[in-house]
């Protein structure tokens, strides 16, 4: 008989702890709590909260496969339209009912088959398995700007963003030019706000249209999921979603070139000033970083009320920001759009596995995972969007759903009671992260000539390096000579 009462706990309620505690339920698991360190769900979307906040993956694509949404109201969704979206799901699946808010596991350690887990609040749980969905940007990248004490105005990360006052009427600095900054300033701009944007390393762009879904189409998703499923196009968007992997994976392509292509034109295309498509023009090629999507943000800097700075950044003084020319940029307020630190995944938690292998050490150079789920001596400690996994210009949600089935696999062995505990062995972790290292060196991200949050300590892109559907071939099934089963 299946062993239902197992107890299985869930660290984090984002998107993926969310996709989990759903997931758990219909499989009938009943012993289950998601601890949640916010007082809300959503996770990235909850943190982020600035102004043109804009998923550039399609909105019908960035959502949950079994809770479709016919009312997206547009074809690229807004933060807060996709935060309310979990927040309702949530509810829907009545998964309160399971989630503990304001409760952060500061430590787990595998004692006797259990992982024991320590709550920010002082007490105590052990389960039988943990499913860390602890996200992937979440640990903000703080520079700490030389002066920014003095600075007389407000300043704040991106994902910290202080709604606090209105930004009609300042001088708005932003730092950094990612799909966050790019968004930031191109809604900024758009709204006729001063805006000076402060650039490192400029970066590629790719056009992309963001129209209304109207009343009509939305009530035709409503009536018929079908009219849905048509509009969604799914195999199109796999397609897409394929070709977009070879580029990125094989820079010889025709693909890679295609894109490449398209960025350059948008470029040329957009910037009138010869001078300003200069400053603008990155030195790597495209797809290198993560590629933007942007419907606006040239028309945005080419407006009167915004300026490129592409001075370095010397301090912050207290009316703004100097500049190597000597240059005082004068602002109210200075937006730090600079990026998270992507190497942390579970972090800071404690974690120590079997023979008190602790974290740290596996991962003291770089985060490894077998196949981004899971890690040799950590037995029943499962991932979703763990290090190395696929990352870019696709949706997240596809990729934790496709790691779900698999994960649910090796749980079901633990449920059936073929084993009290599984993991992957050591070797075919480290057989899998030598060829994915091989594979990386390969890609766009590495041969492009950019530093980038792709990388990791030894400049190596931690991602999934293979196209999209050797990724869907490797989640169909675990591979049961790479794992080893406890068995008591
Ligand atoms: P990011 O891509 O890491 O960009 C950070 C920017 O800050 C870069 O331009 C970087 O310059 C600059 N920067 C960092 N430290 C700096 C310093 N000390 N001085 C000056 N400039 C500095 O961060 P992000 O824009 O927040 O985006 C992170 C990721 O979030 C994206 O790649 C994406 O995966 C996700 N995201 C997705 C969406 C979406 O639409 N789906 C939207 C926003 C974000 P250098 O290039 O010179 O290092």
């Amino acid at each position: 008989m299946p062993d239902k009462s197992l107890r299985v706990v869930v660290i984090g309620a984002g998107m993926a702890g969310i996709l989990a505690g759903i997931k758990l339920r219909e499989a009938g698991y009943s012993n289950i709590a998601i601890y949640e360190k916010a007082a809300t769900v959503g996770g990235t979307w909850r943190e982020n909260t600035y102004p043109g906040l804009t998923c550039d993956v399609p909105a019908h694509h960035y959502t949950f496969s079994f809770e479709r949404n016919p009312d997206w109201s547009q074809h690229l969704s807004s933060g807060a339209e996709i935060q309310s979206y979990f927040e309702r799901t949530t509810d829907r699946y009545g998964l309160h009912e399971v989630i503990e808010f304001n409760t952060e596991v500061t430590e787990a350690l595998f004692v006797d088959h259990l992982w024991q887990l320590q709550l920010s609040d002082g007490r105590r749980d052990s389960a039988n398995i943990v499913i860390a969905a602890t996200g992937v940007l979440h640990h903000i990248n703080d520079p700490k700007l030389p002066g920014l004490d003095c600075f007389a105005g407000r300043h704040f990360h991106s994902a910290r963003w202080d709604h606090s006052e209105p930004l009609e009427g300042q001088r708005i600095a932003v730092i950094g030019m990612g799909s966050t900054g790019v968004q930031i300033i191109a809604n900024l701009a758009r709204r006729g706000i001063e805006v000076s944007h402060f650039v490192r390393n400029p970066q590629w762009i790719m056009p992309v249209e963001n129209g209304n879904y109207t009343e009509a189409e939305r009530a035709a998703f409503r009536a018929d999921p079908e009219a849905l499923a048509q509009a969604m196009d799914f195999e199109g968007y796999s397609a897409s979603v394929e070709r977009y992997t070879e580029a990125l994976t094989d820079p010889e392509s025709e693909g890679s070139w295609f894109m490449s292509q398209a960025c350059r034109e948008n470029l040329t295309a957009s910037i009138k000033d010869p001078k300003l498509r200069e400053q603008l023009t990155p030195d790597h090629e495209p797809m290198c970083k993560r590629l933007i999507f942007s419907p606006d943000y040239y028309q945005a800097i080419q407006k009167d009320c915004a300026q490129l700075v592409r001075e370095e950044i010397v301090c912050a003084e207290a009316k703004g920001i100097r500049t190597s020319d000597g240059q005082l940029h004068e602002c109210d307020v200075i937006v730090f759009a600079t990026g998270f630190r992507p190497d942390r995944f579970v972090r800071p938690m404690n974690v120590a596995g079997l023979d008190c292998v602790d974290l740290e050490d596996l991962w003291s150079q770089k985060p490894v995972a077998y196949l981004s789920v899971a890690m040799p001596g950590m037995p029943n400690f499962f991932m979703l969007n763990g290090p190395n996994g696929p990352v870019g210009n696709f949706s997240l949600i596809d990729i934790a759903e496709l790691q779900w089935d698999y994960i649910a696999q090796l749980m079901d062995l633990v449920r059936d009671g073929r084993c009290l505990a599984v993991y992957p062995s050591a070797q075919a972790t480290q057989e899998f992260d030598q060829a994915r290292v091989e594979a990386a060196k390969k890609t766009i991200w590495y041969t492009g000539g950019c530093q980038s949050w792709y990388l990791d300590a030894e400049g190596v892109p931690a991602s999934w390096p293979w196209n999209y559907s050797r990724f869907v071939e490797a989640m169909k099934e675990p591979d049961m000579r790479h794992f080893v089963m406890l068995k008591g």
